[in-house]
């Protein structure tokens, strides 16, 4: 039973979630006795890093048609893959994108869709189950689905990345996919900040508690020391304090990194729904009974403006 992964790429280079999704797939694919084939939209033949997480076969579609995203032009794409390749399963990562075009591909195979997956299929008779978040990260639920014909989306940073040493065929293929819906991208505004927010494996993150955006510059200076990305809640992106692109939460952007820094922010139920899932949470805070404390796996009483200097002095001598 082979498995195809979509291997989403920025700029001719692959994220990490594409990575993930194809480790993933290539367990698929092992407990499955089938192939992993990624397939991609790439410009130019820069494969790097597919064969090393787990794809047997990369099927990469260079149209010119495909070079702004559209949904509807990238579903048909991975369906021509699919059905090329006789794929029973279709993982794709819960990205922006992935969010976008996995109902298409489930509509257009006539598979059926599980979304927000966070650990690897297992086989359970007839069935196959695995888990899911649900209320907005808050709980998890166990789901059984049919064996086969599934469009799974794995969320970002839930499984991890595996190695491997297997041979990879590149099959170029030079199908056109016209983009025929009525909706178009006429520009794309990269968001700001070195690593994405939804990539990033340490975000540190600020709240009202800092008073105003004059006082971020020590944010981003412990973000760059700890090669993290910076993210804020809903009140200072609305104040216009940081860009609408960092902030997180329920109505914001929803992120699961290893390590999530909070300072001066409260830890409100709708902040939490975008970051509670995150490994690791260290929370700073003037007031010991601030809601973030609950959530965090280490917290810090004390004001930022004093701890966080404090932080960058220790990290730069650490790194000296
Ligand atoms: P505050 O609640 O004002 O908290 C500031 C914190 O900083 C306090 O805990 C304070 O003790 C601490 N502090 C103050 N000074 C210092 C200092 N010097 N050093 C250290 N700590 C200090 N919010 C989101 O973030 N994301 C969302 O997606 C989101 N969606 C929402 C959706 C809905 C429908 C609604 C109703 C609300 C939503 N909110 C969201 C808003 C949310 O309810 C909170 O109001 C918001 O998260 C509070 O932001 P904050 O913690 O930065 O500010």
């Amino acid at each position: 039973m082979n498995i195809l992964v979509f291997a989403e790429s920025e700029s001719n280079t692959f994220k990490k979630s594409s990575f993930e999704a194809l480790s993933y797939g290539k367990e698929m694919a092992k407990k499955f006795d089938g192939m992993c084939i990624a397939v991609c939209h790439q410009t130019q033949d820069n494969f790097e890093g597919l064969g090393k997480y787990g794809a047997d076969k990369v099927v990469n579609y260079a149209s010119d048609d495909l070079a702004i995203f559209n949904p509807k032009s990238y579903a048909e794409m991975i369906v021509h893959a699919a059905k090329k390749h006789n794929c029973q399963h279709i993982v794709i990562s819960q990205t922006y994108s992935g969010k976008a075009i996995a109902p298409l591909i489930a509509v257009l195979m006539e598979y059926n869709i599980v979304t927000g997956i966070v650990d690897l299929v297992e086989e359970k008779g007839e069935q196959l189950e695995a888990t899911k978040t649900v209320f907005s990260n808050k709980a998890y639920a166990r789901l059984s689905f049919p064996k086969d014909r599934m469009v799974i989306t794995l969320v970002p940073n839930s499984c991890d990345l595996k190695e491997y040493d297997e041979k990879t065929e590149i099959i170029q293929n030079s199908t056109s996919f016209e983009n025929q819906s009525q909706t178009k991208s006429l520009d794309r505004i990269k968001a700001k900040g070195k690593i994405p927010l939804t990539e990033a494996e340490i975000v540190v993150s600020a709240g009202r508690g800092l008073k105003g955006p004059e006082n971020w510059n020590m944010i981003e200076e412990l973000a760059d020391l700890l090669g993290g990305a910076t993210a804020c809640s809903k009140p200072v992106s609305d104040m216009e304090w940081r860009p609408h692109s960092e902030h997180v939460g329920q109505t914001g952007i929803t992120i699961k990194p290893d390590l999530y820094i909070a300072i001066g922010i409260s830890g409100a139920i709708q902040h939490l729904a975008g970051v509670g899932s995150s490994k690791n949470i260290v929370v700073i805070n003037t007031d010991k009974e601030a809601p973030f404390f609950k959530a965090a796996d280490y917290g810090i009483v004390g004001d930022a403006f004093d701890v966080v200097p404090k932080m960058i002095a220790e990290l730069k001598n650490i790194q000296s």
